[in-house]
């Protein structure tokens, strides 16, 4: 299957999904995850009509981000989500050449973000990583952490915080990561009730190749999607 067709059946599937949901698919992104392909995957899904591409390591996503860059006359230009865990020191590359981020875990990190845009003048827009399962190998603040992160933020005005983000533990069952999104949701619609007009956290990132549909299902308005609809390195041979 080439991108067109798994472009097409991954909509149809969201279409599905988010109709159970009662929504409409133009409420939810699909973030195109590139890491696993070539350049040339990357400008295959651009010009498939995968318009936000992600990538989770700067050192991956450079040869892409860059030839995309240089040939921006001639081609669709991408919204850059940025997705792993980012390394403080890796803050300069980052800004300026990602939209989003999606893995704010730490007001270190925060620090640097917020420095890095000032000496840039720019704002970034940025999710809270929310490490629901608890599993120790996630990165991401803990649910009850949230709040006060949020109220720490107060004098970063050069990032916007437009959402949560988590990633549910890999289950050969999707609908077990179920209440891990709903957690996230739930967590979202509160802050949305106690911020009131002023709350900017509205998004939520979830849903992976495996567990998307069970993500918009539950609420999901950006979901990274790399294997089933990108593909892999055995895809592009
Ligand atoms: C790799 C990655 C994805 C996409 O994974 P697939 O299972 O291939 O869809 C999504 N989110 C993050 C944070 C990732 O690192």
């Amino acid at each position: 299957m080439g991108i067109q067709d798994r472009l097409k059946a991954v909509q149809a599937r969201l279409e599905a999904a988010a109709q159970r949901s009662g929504r409409t698919a133009s409420d939810i992104h699909i973030v195109g995850v590139t890491k696993y392909v070539s350049i040339t995957g990357a400008v295959e899904a651009l010009n498939a009509g995968v318009t936000e591409l992600g990538e989770n390591r700067w050192q991956v996503a450079k040869p892409k981000w860059e030839y995309i860059d240089e040939h921006k006359l001639e081609l669709p230009n991408p919204t850059w989500h940025f997705i792993g865990s980012l390394q403080s020191n890796k803050v300069k590359e980052v800004v300026g050449r990602f939209d989003y981020i999606h893995s704010l875990d730490r007001l270190s990190l925060a620090d640097a973000l917020q420095k890095q845009a000032e000496k840039q003048d720019l704002t970034i827009k940025c999710f809270i990583q929310v490490n629901v399962s608890g599993e120790q190998s996630k990165h991401g603040l803990k649910p009850e952490e949230v709040r006060p992160f949020i109220a720490a933020m107060k004098n970063h005005d050069r990032i916007q915080l437009v959402g949560l983000m988590t990633m549910a533990p890999f289950e050969l069952e999707a609908e077990e990561t179920r209440p891990v999104f709903a957690k996230l949701r739930q967590l979202r619609d509160e802050l949305v009730q106690e911020g009131g007009e002023g709350c900017t956290v509205k998004e939520l990132s979830m849903g992976m190749s495996n567990d998307f549909e069970v993500a918009i299902e539950e609420g999901a308005t950006y979901v990274r999607l790399g294997t089933i609809l990108i593909g892999t390195k055995e895809d592009e041979e």
